[in-house]
């Protein structure tokens, strides 16, 4: 039996993770320390003996007998990693380093989530994973971007110097149940004032762009690319690509919500057009989206339905 870790496990994608791996017949580690995540993604599965839950922090060393690492480990939106920049920045860097030991002394492959953010405000569109990007590295956004940027950094240093097992997946948008109501990306932020009967906020005049990836999606992206024999940058996601005004008519057309939309102040950086190029992941993984936008919030919708109510 595959054994498997996952830092970060807690939080929306290690959770659909962790399910798939689990239905797997793996056995799963979940290290979390509850930052943005919450028990109740991961109770489902506490009764499993396949399953393991240690409350720690990526930050500080750690070791596991195991096969395979999947990196998750770091809060994602961008109220929350502005939050405490300097534990975000913390959080990527020594993350990875921890990862990468890991990696080096039990063999294991390492799979690192890095991010379109790489990419800043990208002045090339749609983005190949050749661009370097165009990262402000001191603005409010920079605790993250390059704190995944530097993780890239160590992960290529690793392979190079160590020849360590490692892969990096930049994941674009991505969105589906487990996402936590409160989280303040634009997804989860839309369907629960919809829901909620609250104004839509768009921040900006709503004209910059996303291209949004159903969880699932995501996670065959992800599966595909530890089983494969390459080390990427590779980009997942879905192509598919909205701007923010037309995502908040769409959303409010799927809710049949009556709410006013509301025009906020663009945070700072917010990037203007985002769409991933997939033809790298396409054509060495056999990478393929199958779940269109209009799907996937559909069943997005019906989880944020049960989340108000319970
Ligand atoms: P999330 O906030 O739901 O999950 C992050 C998880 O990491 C949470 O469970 C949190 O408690 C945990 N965590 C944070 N800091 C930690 C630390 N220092 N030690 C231990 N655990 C810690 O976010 P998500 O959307 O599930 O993102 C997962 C990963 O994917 C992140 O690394 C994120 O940067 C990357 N990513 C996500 C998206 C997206 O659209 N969802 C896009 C690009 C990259
Ligand atoms: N956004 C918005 N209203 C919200 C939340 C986000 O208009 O309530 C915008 C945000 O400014 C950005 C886009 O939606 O242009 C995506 O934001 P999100 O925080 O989901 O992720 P990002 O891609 O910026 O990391």
């Amino acid at each position: 039996m595959k054994k498997i870790l996952i830092t970060g496990g807690a939080g929306f994608i290690g959770s659909n993770l962790t399910k798939k791996l689990l239905d797997e017949g793996s056995f799963v580690i979940c290290l979390d320390n509850l930052y943005t995540g919450s028990m109740a993604n991961i109770e489902p599965f506490m009764a499993d003996n396949n399953f393991e839950f240690v409350r720690a922090d990526v930050v500080e060393p750690y070791y596991f007998e195991v096969d395979e690492i999947y990196n998750l480990a770091c809060p994602a939106s961008p109220p929350h990693y502005q939050k405490d920049p300097v534990f975000t920045f913390k959080t990527s860097v020594f993350g990875i380093l921890n990862a990468l030991e890991l990696a080096k002394k039990t063999g294991a492959v390492l799979l690192q989530a890095s991010t379109s953010e790489v990419y800043g405000d990208a002045k090339e569109y749609p983005q190949r994973e050749s661009y370097f990007g165009n990262v402000n590295p001191n603005g409010t956004r920079a605790c993250y971007d390059e704190g995944k940027r530097a993780a890239e950094t160590l992960i290529c240093d690793y392979i190079r110097k160590y020849g360590v097992k490692a892969k990096i997946a930049r994941i674009f948008n991505t969105y589906g149940p487990n996402m936590d109501k409160n989280d303040g990306r634009v997804v989860s932020n839309f369907i629960v004032q919809a829901l909620s009967g609250d104004d839509i906020t768009i921040y900006g005049d709503g004209r910059q762009t996303r291209s949004f990836c159903y969880v699932e999606d995501l996670i065959e992206g992800l599966i595909l690319l530890m089983k494969s024999d390459f080390s990427g940058p590779f980009n997942l996601g879905n192509p598919e690509e909205f701007t923010i005004c037309e995502f908040a008519d769409y959303v409010l057309e799927l809710t049949g919500s009556k709410s006013k939309k509301v025009f906020m102040p663009l945070p700072d950086d917010d990037p203007v057009r985002r769409k991933p190029d997939i033809s790298y992941a396409s054509l060495k993984l056999g990478y393929a989206p199958k779940v269109c936008v209009r799907d996937g919030l559909i069943k997005t919708v019906e989880y944020f339905k049960k989340e108000l109510l319970g």
